[in-house]
Protein backbone atom coordinates (compact mmCIF):
# COMPACT_ATOMS: atom_id res chain seq x y z
CA UNK A 1 0.00 0.00 0.00
CA UNK A 2 2.86 2.26 0.82
CA UNK A 3 4.70 0.94 -1.34
CA UNK A 4 2.10 1.86 -4.09
CA UNK A 5 1.42 5.60 -3.25
CA UNK A 6 4.97 6.55 -3.38
CA UNK A 7 5.10 5.17 -6.75
CA UNK A 8 1.60 6.83 -7.42
CA UNK A 9 3.43 10.40 -6.43
CA UNK A 10 6.30 9.62 -8.32
CA UNK A 11 4.45 8.76 -11.51
CA UNK A 12 2.93 12.16 -11.22
CA UNK A 13 5.82 13.79 -10.90
CA UNK A 14 7.60 12.70 -13.91
CA UNK A 15 4.31 12.72 -16.10
CA UNK A 16 3.87 16.82 -15.04
CA UNK A 17 7.79 17.07 -15.56
CA UNK A 18 8.00 15.71 -18.87
CA UNK A 19 5.51 18.37 -20.23
CA UNK A 20 7.43 20.98 -18.99
CA UNK A 21 9.27 23.04 -21.36
CA UNK A 22 13.38 24.50 -20.68
CA UNK A 23 13.57 26.52 -17.99
CA UNK A 24 10.06 25.78 -15.92
CA UNK A 25 10.43 25.49 -12.69
CA UNK A 26 7.55 23.18 -10.74
CA UNK A 27 6.90 23.98 -7.06
CA UNK A 28 5.37 21.07 -5.48
CA UNK A 29 2.57 22.71 -3.18
CA UNK A 30 3.07 19.97 -0.24
CA UNK A 31 0.51 22.10 2.25
CA UNK A 32 -1.72 19.83 4.07
CA UNK A 33 0.55 16.88 3.05
CA UNK A 34 2.65 14.19 5.38
CA UNK A 35 5.92 14.50 5.37
CA UNK A 36 6.47 11.07 3.91
CA UNK A 37 4.57 12.31 0.61
CA UNK A 38 7.41 14.91 0.68
CA UNK A 39 9.92 12.71 1.05
CA UNK A 40 8.42 10.57 -2.01
CA UNK A 41 8.76 13.59 -4.16
CA UNK A 42 12.05 14.12 -2.71
CA UNK A 43 13.29 10.90 -3.23
CA UNK A 44 12.19 11.54 -6.98
CA UNK A 45 14.68 14.63 -7.13
CA UNK A 46 11.70 17.29 -6.70
CA UNK A 47 13.63 20.00 -4.35
CA UNK A 48 11.31 22.91 -4.20
CA UNK A 49 8.04 22.84 -2.35
CA UNK A 50 5.21 25.53 -1.63
CA UNK A 51 3.83 25.89 1.64
CA UNK A 52 1.16 28.41 2.95
CA UNK A 53 1.79 28.11 7.08
CA UNK A 54 4.57 29.11 8.84
CA UNK A 55 4.39 26.10 11.59
CA UNK A 56 3.74 23.61 9.05
CA UNK A 57 7.00 25.24 6.77
CA UNK A 58 9.43 25.65 10.01
CA UNK A 59 8.62 21.90 10.94
CA UNK A 60 9.04 20.61 7.50
CA UNK A 61 12.38 22.42 6.70
CA UNK A 62 13.48 21.05 9.94
CA UNK A 63 12.43 17.60 9.34
CA UNK A 64 13.56 17.29 5.37
CA UNK A 65 17.17 17.54 3.94
CA UNK A 66 18.41 20.39 3.74
CA UNK A 67 18.94 21.14 0.02
CA UNK A 68 14.96 21.43 0.02
CA UNK A 69 13.80 24.90 -0.82
CA UNK A 70 11.15 26.20 0.69
CA UNK A 71 8.39 28.67 -1.19
CA UNK A 72 5.72 30.32 0.90
CA UNK A 73 2.63 30.77 -0.74
CA UNK A 74 -0.52 32.02 1.77
CA UNK A 75 -0.99 34.66 3.80
CA UNK A 76 1.78 35.83 5.79
CA UNK A 77 1.00 37.10 9.49
CA UNK A 78 3.47 39.24 10.16
CA UNK A 79 4.12 37.88 13.93
CA UNK A 80 5.80 34.74 12.11
CA UNK A 81 7.88 36.35 9.97
CA UNK A 82 10.63 36.23 12.33
CA UNK A 83 10.04 32.18 12.12
CA UNK A 84 9.84 32.19 8.52
CA UNK A 85 12.85 34.58 7.29
CA UNK A 86 15.87 31.70 8.08
CA UNK A 87 14.18 29.09 6.78
CA UNK A 88 12.38 30.15 3.61
CA UNK A 89 13.87 30.51 0.32
CA UNK A 90 11.19 32.85 -1.83
CA UNK A 91 7.91 34.38 -0.38
CA UNK A 92 5.34 34.52 -3.37
CA UNK A 93 2.55 35.77 -1.93
CA UNK A 94 3.81 39.15 -0.99
CA UNK A 95 0.18 41.60 -1.61
CA UNK A 96 1.27 44.89 0.95
CA UNK A 97 3.97 47.60 0.82
CA UNK A 98 3.98 47.17 4.76
CA UNK A 99 5.10 43.33 4.87
CA UNK A 100 7.72 43.77 1.94
CA UNK A 101 9.09 46.71 4.81
CA UNK A 102 8.73 44.43 7.61
CA UNK A 103 10.18 41.53 5.56
CA UNK A 104 12.82 43.50 4.46
CA UNK A 105 13.57 45.00 8.13
CA UNK A 106 13.79 41.21 9.48
CA UNK A 107 16.07 40.13 6.87
CA UNK A 108 18.59 42.94 7.41
CA UNK A 109 18.04 42.14 11.65
CA UNK A 110 19.63 37.95 10.71
CA UNK A 111 21.84 39.23 7.60
CA UNK A 112 19.99 37.76 4.66
CA UNK A 113 18.07 39.45 1.61
CA UNK A 114 14.92 37.57 0.50
CA UNK A 115 13.87 36.70 -2.74
CA UNK A 116 9.59 37.98 -3.03
CA UNK A 117 7.21 37.95 -5.60
CA UNK A 118 4.61 40.07 -5.75
CA UNK A 119 0.85 38.86 -5.73
CA UNK A 120 -1.32 40.29 -8.27
CA UNK A 121 -5.19 39.74 -7.80
CA UNK A 122 -6.48 39.67 -10.85
CA UNK A 123 -9.34 37.17 -10.46
CA UNK A 124 -12.91 38.01 -10.48
CA UNK A 125 -13.47 36.62 -6.37
CA UNK A 126 -13.42 38.79 -3.96
CA UNK A 127 -11.82 36.63 -1.80
CA UNK A 128 -8.42 36.24 -3.03
CA UNK A 129 -5.34 38.46 -2.34
CA UNK A 130 -3.10 40.94 -3.67
CA UNK A 131 -1.90 44.41 -4.99
CA UNK A 132 -4.81 45.47 -7.62
CA UNK A 133 -2.82 45.24 -10.97
CA UNK A 134 -2.44 49.63 -10.08
CA UNK A 135 -0.43 48.94 -7.46
CA UNK A 136 2.53 46.93 -8.76
CA UNK A 137 4.37 49.29 -10.34
CA UNK A 138 4.53 51.72 -7.51
CA UNK A 139 4.89 49.36 -4.90
CA UNK A 140 8.31 47.46 -6.91
CA UNK A 141 9.39 51.11 -7.01
CA UNK A 142 9.28 51.51 -3.10
CA UNK A 143 10.34 48.16 -2.82
CA UNK A 144 13.84 48.98 -4.89
CA UNK A 145 15.05 51.19 -1.63
CA UNK A 146 14.41 48.37 0.66
CA UNK A 147 17.79 46.91 1.28
CA UNK A 148 16.60 43.12 2.69
CA UNK A 149 14.39 42.19 -0.09
CA UNK A 150 15.02 41.08 -4.38
CA UNK A 151 11.88 40.94 -6.14
CA UNK A 152 12.04 38.22 -8.98
CA UNK A 153 8.64 38.79 -10.77
CA UNK A 154 4.96 38.64 -9.96
CA UNK A 155 2.21 35.67 -8.84
CA UNK A 156 -0.67 35.26 -9.30
CA UNK A 157 -4.32 32.75 -9.82
CA UNK A 158 -6.70 32.60 -12.31
CA UNK A 159 -10.94 32.90 -11.30
CA UNK A 160 -11.57 29.95 -10.42
CA UNK A 161 -14.19 29.09 -13.02
CA UNK A 162 -14.85 26.47 -15.97
CA UNK A 163 -14.69 29.31 -18.33
CA UNK A 164 -11.59 28.83 -20.27
CA UNK A 165 -11.56 32.03 -21.84
CA UNK A 166 -11.53 33.88 -18.64
CA UNK A 167 -8.73 31.63 -17.16
CA UNK A 168 -6.63 32.60 -20.24
CA UNK A 169 -7.35 36.56 -20.15
CA UNK A 170 -6.50 36.37 -16.27
CA UNK A 171 -2.78 35.03 -16.99
CA UNK A 172 -2.55 36.98 -19.75
CA UNK A 173 -2.83 40.24 -17.45
CA UNK A 174 -0.41 38.62 -14.87
CA UNK A 175 1.89 38.35 -17.77
CA UNK A 176 1.45 41.49 -18.68
CA UNK A 177 1.96 43.10 -15.58
CA UNK A 178 5.09 40.70 -15.17
CA UNK A 179 6.81 42.57 -18.31
CA UNK A 180 5.75 45.91 -17.13
CA UNK A 181 7.45 44.89 -14.02
CA UNK A 182 10.82 44.38 -15.71
CA UNK A 183 11.05 47.69 -17.28
CA UNK A 184 11.35 48.43 -13.40
CA UNK A 185 13.42 45.78 -12.27
CA UNK A 186 15.06 43.95 -15.48
CA UNK A 187 16.10 40.87 -12.96
CA UNK A 188 11.86 40.00 -11.90
CA UNK A 189 11.89 37.62 -14.46
CA UNK A 190 9.62 34.81 -12.90
CA UNK A 191 6.52 34.63 -13.51
CA UNK A 192 4.56 31.72 -10.87
CA UNK A 193 0.74 30.95 -12.62
CA UNK A 194 -0.44 28.01 -12.98
CA UNK A 195 -2.10 25.35 -10.38
CA UNK A 196 -3.35 21.30 -11.01
CA UNK A 197 -6.26 22.47 -12.77
CA UNK A 198 -5.12 25.56 -15.22
CA UNK A 199 -1.48 25.27 -15.67
CA UNK A 200 -1.52 24.05 -19.43
CA UNK A 201 -3.11 27.39 -19.78
CA UNK A 202 -0.97 29.31 -17.95
CA UNK A 203 2.43 27.63 -19.72
CA UNK A 204 0.94 28.89 -22.73
CA UNK A 205 0.70 32.63 -21.47
CA UNK A 206 4.02 32.86 -20.44
CA UNK A 207 4.55 30.91 -16.75
CA UNK A 208 7.87 29.52 -15.92
CA UNK A 209 6.87 28.83 -12.57
CA UNK A 210 3.78 26.29 -11.83
CA UNK A 211 2.63 26.22 -8.58
CA UNK A 212 0.74 22.38 -8.44
CA UNK A 213 -0.56 20.71 -5.26
CA UNK A 214 -3.05 18.12 -5.63
CA UNK A 215 -2.18 16.73 -9.17
CA UNK A 216 1.72 15.14 -7.30
CA UNK A 217 0.07 14.28 -4.02
CA UNK A 218 -3.59 13.52 -4.65
CA UNK A 219 -6.33 15.03 -2.35
CA UNK A 220 -4.97 17.57 0.91
CA UNK A 221 -6.22 16.19 4.57
CA UNK A 222 -7.95 19.49 4.90
C1 LIG B 1 -2.97 25.46 -2.78
C2 LIG B 1 -2.37 26.39 -3.73
C3 LIG B 1 -1.89 25.95 -4.98
C4 LIG B 1 -2.00 24.52 -5.48
O1 LIG B 1 -3.31 24.16 -5.75
P1 LIG B 1 -3.66 22.76 -6.50
O2 LIG B 1 -4.97 23.04 -7.13
O3 LIG B 1 -3.71 21.72 -5.44
O4 LIG B 1 -2.59 22.50 -7.50
C5 LIG B 1 -1.26 26.88 -5.79
N1 LIG B 1 -1.12 28.17 -5.42
C6 LIG B 1 -1.57 28.62 -4.24
C7 LIG B 1 -1.38 30.06 -3.89
C8 LIG B 1 -2.22 27.76 -3.36
O5 LIG B 1 -2.67 28.23 -2.20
Amino acid sequence: MQQSTTSLRQNNLRHILARLPEGVQLVAVSKFQPLDALADLYEAGQRVFGESRVDEVVAKAAALPADCRWHFIGHLQTNKLRRLLPIVHMIESVDSLRLLRLISVEAERIGRTIDVLLQVHVAAEETKTGFLPSEIIPAAQAALLLPGIHIRGIMGMATNTPDTARIAADFAAIAALASELRTVIPSATTISMGMSGDWHIALAHGANSLRIGSSLFGPRLQ
